[in-house]
Parts: C-alpha cells; sequence; structure tokens
C-alpha cells in the first residue's frame, strides 16, 4: 500500500483516485474547487459516469479514499502525487498550464518526505514535465527529492472505470528507473500492457495517440462526403476497409466530426509545438480544417431542404460530446445549436444526461424538453447530434405521429437506411443516400 495524492479530482483525477483506492491503496483526493470535494465527501461524483459512484462509496466506507481541499493535509504524507489538473485552451486555442503551474507550485510548497515522485497525468506538451518538476523544485520548503514520471492517461469519458480495469496498454514515461519501478508496481494490478520509455516519448505517445485517432475520423469523414456524391453508402464503405487488419474499424464512423474536452485541444496542442520547433504538420492541420468544416453538413443540408431555417422550429437530440456523459466541453452539438439560433430558428434540445450543463452555456437561447416526445412535438426538422442508446432505440413511427412532415438529419447515422425506408419521413444522414 503506497500514500497516494490526487491533485486535480476531476475526470481523470476522480477516477484515479477511486481505481487506485480500489486496488488498495491509501489516496487522497485534492481540488481547489470546495464544492465538488464537498460532494465527493458525501459519497457523490460531480459528474457523470458509469459505475463511478459505487466505487466512490465502497472506498469512502473502507476509509482507503479521503477528499479535501485543505493542500497541506493532502500533501504532507504524500510518496506518490499524481498531476491531473486540466489543461485546457486559451481563447487563441494555445493550451493554457496555468492550472499544471499552479499544481506544481503548491506541490512544492506541501511536500514533506525525503523522496517524491510526482506522476503526470494530465496531457501536457513534450518537454513540460521538466518545467513542472523545476517548479515543483522552486518552491520546495523542505528538503525533498523529486522524481518526474510521465503516465499519460487514455481513458474515454462514458468509459472510463472499464478503460481503467481494461485499458489497451499502461504508458510509464521516466528517467529514473527506481521511479518507474515503483509506478509499474502499482500499475500492475490493472493487468495490462505496460509501455516504459523515456519522459519525452510518454508525453509524445498521448498526443501521437489521439492525432492519430483525430486523423482516422476526419479521414472517414471526408470519404463519406464523396461517397455522397457518387451514390456510395459509407457504412458499408467502412466496414468493408475495416476488415483489414491493418486498417481496423474503430474511429471509422462517419459523422459530424469529434468533439470533446480532448481531441480538438490535443491536435491542436501538437500543432503548436510542432510550429514552435519548425516542423510542420500537414496532414494533423488538415484533419483539424476538416473537422471544423464537418460540423455544419447538417446545417448545409437544411438548407438546401427548407431554403432558409429562419423561424423554424428545430429540434436537436443530444447535446454531450457523446454518449454516456453529461460533459458538454467541445461538443458539437453545442455549436450547432449556436449556429441554429444565429439562423434565427427556434432550437428545442434534449439531451437524457446534459440539460444542466448546457444551460450553463447557451442559457435562454434555446428551449430544453425532459424528453424526445416534447422535443420533436410540431418541430419543423430533428438534428440527432449524440448517438444515445434512448435516440437509436426512439421508434421512427413516433416522429410520423408527433411531426407535420417529419425531417431528420442525422448527424451519427443512429437509423439502418432499410428501417427509415419503411416509413413516411424525409431522411438525411453521413456519407450514406438520402430518403426523401
Ligand atoms: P477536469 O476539468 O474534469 O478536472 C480538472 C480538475 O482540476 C478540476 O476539478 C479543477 O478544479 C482541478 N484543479 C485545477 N487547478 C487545480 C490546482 N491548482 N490544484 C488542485 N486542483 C486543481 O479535467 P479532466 O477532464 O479530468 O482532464 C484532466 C487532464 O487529463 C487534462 O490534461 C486532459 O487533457 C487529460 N485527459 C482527459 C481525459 C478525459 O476524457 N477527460 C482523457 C485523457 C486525458
Amino acid at each position: 500500500m503506497r500514500n497516494i495524492t490526487i491533485v486535480g479530482t476531476g475526470h481523470v483525477g476522480l477516477v484515479t483516485g477511486v481505481t487506485l483506492a480500489e486496488i488498495g491503496h491509501q489516496v487522497v483526493c485534492y481540488d481547489i474547487d470546495q464544492k465538488n470535494i464537498a460532494l465527493m465527501n458525501k459519497g457523490i461524483s460531480p459528474f457523470y459516469e458509469p459505475d463511478l459512484n459505487d466505487l466512490l462509496k465502497k472506498n469512502l466506507d473502507t476509509g482507503l479514499l479521503l477528499f479535501t481541499s485543505n493542500p497541506k493535509e493532502a500533501l504532507v504524507d504524500a510518496e506518490i502525487i499524481y498531476i491531473t489538473v486540466g489543461t485546457p485552451t486559451n481563447e487563441n486555442g494555445d493550451i493554457n498550464l496555468t492550472y499544471i503551474e499552479e499544481a506544481a507550485k503548491t506541490i512544492g510548497e506541501h511536500v514533506t518526505k525525503q523522496e517524491v515522485i510526482v506522476v503526470t497525468k494530465s496531457t501536457v506538451p513534450v518537454g513540460t514535465n521538466k518545467l513542472i518538476k523545476q517548479l515543483i523544485e522552486k518552491n520546495l520548503i523542505h528538503a525533498v527529492h523529486v522524481e518526474m514520471v510521465s503516465n499519460p492517461e487514455f481513458l474515454r469519458e462514458g468509459a472510463a472505470i472499464y478503460d481503467t480495469f481494461s485499458a489497451d496498454r499502461i504508458v510509464i514515461g521516466a528517467d529514473c528507473e527506481k521511479a518507474a519501478a515503483i509506478i509499474e508496481e502499482i500499475n500492475r494490478p490493472f493487468d495490462t500492457t505496460i509501455v516504459k520509455t523515456d519522459i519525452l516519448s510518454a508525453e509524445m505517445i498521448k498526443y501521437s495517440s489521439n492525432a492519430f485517432l483525430a486523423t482516422k475520423i476526419s479521414f472517414i469523414n471526408e470519404i463519406a462526403n464523396l461517397c455522397e456524391k457518387v451514390g456510395a453508402n459509407i457504412e458499408e464503405v467502412a466496414y468493408g476497409m475495416g476488415l483489414d487488419l491493418r486498417i481496423g474499424t474503430p474511429f471509422l464512423q462517419a459523422g459530424i466530426g469529434f468533439g470533446g474536452s480532448c481531441f480538438p485541444k490535443d491536435t491542436h496542442a501538437l500543432l503548436q509545438k510542432a510550429t514552435e520547433v519548425e516542423q510542420p504538420l500537414e496532414i494533423l492541420e488538415s484533419v483539424i480544417k476538416v473537422n471544423k468544416r464537418q460540423r455544419y453538413v447538417l446545417i448545409h443540408k437544411a438548407k438546401q431542404h427548407f431554403g432558409h431555417l429562419k423561424n423554424k422550429k428545430i429540434a436537436i437530440l443530444g447535446l454531450a460530446f457523446k454518449p454516456n456523459t453529461n460533459d458538454v466541453r467541445g461538443s458539437i452539438a453545442i455549436d450547432i445549436a449556436s449556429e441554429l439560433v444565429t439562423e434565427e430558428a427556434f432550437v428545442t434540445a434534449y439531451d437524457p444526461l446534459a440539460l444542466e450543463e448546457t444551460k450553463k452555456i447557451l442559457g435562454e437561447k434555446i428551449h430544453y424538453a425532459q424528453s424526445i416526445e416534447e422535443a420533436i412535438t410540431n418541430t419543423d426538422m430533428v438534428f440527432i447530434t449524440t448517438d444515445w442508446d434512448e435516440v437509436k432505440e426512439f421508434s421512427l413511427e413516433k416522429y410520423e405521429k408527433l411531426m407535420h412532415n417529419p425531417v431528420i438529419f442525422d448527424g451519427r447515422n443512429c437509423y439502418p437506411l432499410k428501417v427509415v425506408s419503411k416509413y413516411n419521413l424525409d431522411y438525411y444522414s453521413v456519407g450514406r443516400p438520402a430518403i426523401v
């Protein structure tokens, strides 16, 4: 058992803390957000993640998991400190390392053990771990030896607990063998391939992985747009491609592009680093450009169908950036809703979990419905923006019943064309022939 402290108890930090307690470590989760710490102390996660609340409650009860917003209490006994604070983008799109810098300063000011290992799980540009170490050492009050380990996180929101216990690999980047061995030992119960490397390579693995996945998405979206022009069906094309093991099926679903709090910012940050060192990444530049364009394909189709969107009643199904989360950071659905408001349409949105988070961003610019039925009733058209199971399982008959002349713009290809064709609907999706 190790004394572990998590600095930054958000989506990654809470999952890290809870799962490390679950495998038997004594974990203190620290965050500057006192409201969230109070919630977690009551056994309530501030955000939705499948299975998280149960594990949180269980490990609170055993006493292996503690929450505090007091840095002294959090760090006094810490041997191993995970940094999991956010690394968002500034308004100009550049990466903002303020939270990382603050975290490093706090760690320096409060650690007391003779030796500590600081493990960076936050996604940080190559070279940042070196800066974190310098900042911690600059702020040390006690004589503490600090070793850094880069341990980038690959979990997917909506499947974070599953991903932690069933990871494809765990990357441990360290320049000190002893520190790497200790972090390897901690991770062994997660029972997966451990990739040990130097710190700079570990930092690069994270960004390169996300950039590659983003590339797959933009690639298939461009092919989908071409399929529409030539009359092919992207689902059949992607399936036929994906069976080739060199290609693989995951991340070949055409749609309205990637959003969320990671891919957009990480692709941008990698590009920013490449520019800094004068090594252009032309493919990645195109990936980002294609993705920015792709979110508007539904609106273009709607304008072509209706001529204009002014005063049209539009339902949006799905606000979370992906299913099984209430996270709307970087959500394409939010961008689409804003654009439709600019077009002077009346927008009503529904999402099973993300209405409250959306209200914080869009406020009263749009209306909010408590069910799919309520959202679509008497609307001119429906935009499907998140492929929730609830949306995929929603009976197409109800669109017929609740809308006068149902027109659906499906940005996530939720319904099989064969099924749609049995109903009296106009149906546009991405990369597949329209049914009109
Ligand atoms: P988040 O915003 O959910 O959580 C960050 C937390 O850090 C917040 O609770 C915030 O209050 C806290 N914080 C900020 N400054 C602090 C400080 N000085 N001391 C203590 N706490 C502080 O962010 P997240 O989604 O968990 O992402 C964290 C990092 O992990 C980012 O670098 C992100 O890119 C990376 N990551 C995220 C995911 C994901 O799916 N969310 C996946 C892989 C990697």
